[in-house]
Parts: C-alpha cells; structure tokens; sequence
C-alpha cells in the first residue's frame, strides 16, 4: 500500500517544485547546508544520560534537532524515500566510526544489524524506516571499498507498547527481553563484525536490548567457541546532550 503512496509522492516529486525537506528551501529535496549538518561532522561518540546496562559503545552522526530531525521524520513517518540516500550516508560515517577502533578485532566483512520496529509501526506506516536507512548505509560502505551487509536478524518476541511517552525506567521495563534472534540468525552473525543500527538513540535502552538479544544468540550458539568481540552500535541522530557529554 503504501509504495504505491511512496510511488506517487516520488512521482509528484518530478512535477511539481520541490522544496528542501530540513528547511524548505526551494528547489531541491534536501539543500546543501541541509546535507551538512546531516554528514557533514565527523561522528562522535554519545552516551545517553543514564545510560542503560549493556548499551555498547555508541557513535552517531549528527544531533537531533533542527533539520536533521526534519530529515528523519519525513523519512520514517512520511516515508519520503529519496531521503534513504543522504540518511544512509550519515549511518554509514557513524559505523565507520564504529568499527575504527578495534574492538576484539575481527576479519569478516561488517554486519549491520537493525533494531527492528514494531510490527504494528511498520504495519501503520507500510515500511521499515531503519531497515531502508541500514540498507542505505552499506551501499554507502561498500562503495566506500568496505564490505558491509546489512542482516536484520533481530525481531519483536511479544508485543510492547510504543516507547514514546514512556520515561526511562518505563522503556526499560517495556523492552526487556522484547527482541530476539531469528532461528538461523546466529549463523549469519558469525561472518563477521557486528555493529547494531538505529536511527535515533535516545535513552539508548532499544540498542542495549538489542544488544543482549545478539549477545545471547551467540552465547548460545557458541557453547563451543568462545563469543568474540565487542558489539558496537551506530545510529544517524542522538539528542545534542548526548554528545556533550563527551566533551570532558
Ligand atoms: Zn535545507
């Protein structure tokens, strides 16, 4: 349904004007400035204020405000697909920042795996906003001559309520143990170095769920080999404090 919707926004795209999606300016679906403050910065390293157990070491791409956050609705909740490209751009300089510092270095290729969204969202708004932002990201790394596959091995194990509007403690609760990994998920996870995506961390308790869902599945699966390697994980936008408070 709704890439019909998508195929007729695109369409509408080529007829009439188009106006710059982080700040309206005329002529461009998203202007130069725009591009900027979306991958334009080196990504840094952000920690949520009270970061969450088991949250591995996180880089983002840009702060989440101003058009930049613009970029990132009108991607996930309008489904404006002709962002997925500069949005897989920013993702892709977030993961390699990732992956720059060795952590229980590894060969393989990088694995870029999703935190998936609810069914009911992806039902409600006909796409997988981050999956497309993921797959994005690894054209981006793989024409940047780094072999990267984007494995969405993570899923929903029962339902959880949407988590904005919840405090802290309020996701927490909702998401722990929400996510697992599919039944061939660990062998695929054994090919190489994992980092987990996202669009937007911000209490950062999705991306450490996720990281223990993964964490777990290989746990498993390894019995006999030992688990290794740290996880890291990268995401397009975190709230600006998030980023300052690397600044000591
Ligand atoms: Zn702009």
């Amino acid at each position: 349904m709704v890439p019909v919707l998508a195929w007729w926004r695109e369409l509408g795209g080529l007829v009439l004007p188009a106006a710059c999606t982080g700040c309206g300016d005329p002529g461009t679906t998203l202007c130069e400035a725009c591009r900027r403050a979306l991958y334009g910065a080196r990504p840094r390293r952000v920690r949520p204020a009270s970061g969450p157990a088991g949250l591995p070491p996180v880089h983002a791409a840009a702060p989440y405000e101003g058009a930049v956050r613009e970029v990132v609705l009108a991607h996930k909740e309008r489904g404006a697909l002709e962002l997925a490209a500069p949005l897989g751009a920013a993702l892709a300089g977030a993961v390699a920042a990732a992956v720059a510092v060795p952590r229980g270095a590894r060969g393989g290729g990088l694995l870029l795996v999703p935190v998936p969204s609810t069914p009911r969202a992806v039902a409600a708004r006909g796409q997988d906003a981050t999956l497309r932002a993921a797959r994005a990201a690894a054209v981006a790394l793989r024409r940047a001559g780094r072999a990267a596959e984007v494995v969405p091995v993570l899923r929903q194990r029962r339902r959880v309520a949407d988590q904005a509007g919840l405090d802290p403690g309020g996701r927490r609760a909702n998401l722990s143990g929400a996510l697992e990994v599919v039944r061939n998920g660990p062998r695929l996870l054994g090919r190489g170095r994992v980092v987990l995506v996202d669009d937007v961390m911000t209490t950062g308790v999705s991306l450490a769920e996720a990281a223990r869902a993964v964490d777990a599945a290989r746990r498993r699966e390894a019995g006999i080999r030992a688990v290794r390697g740290g996880m890291s994980a990268a995401v397009i936008a975190a709230p600006r404090p998030s980023f300052e408070i690397n600044r000591n």
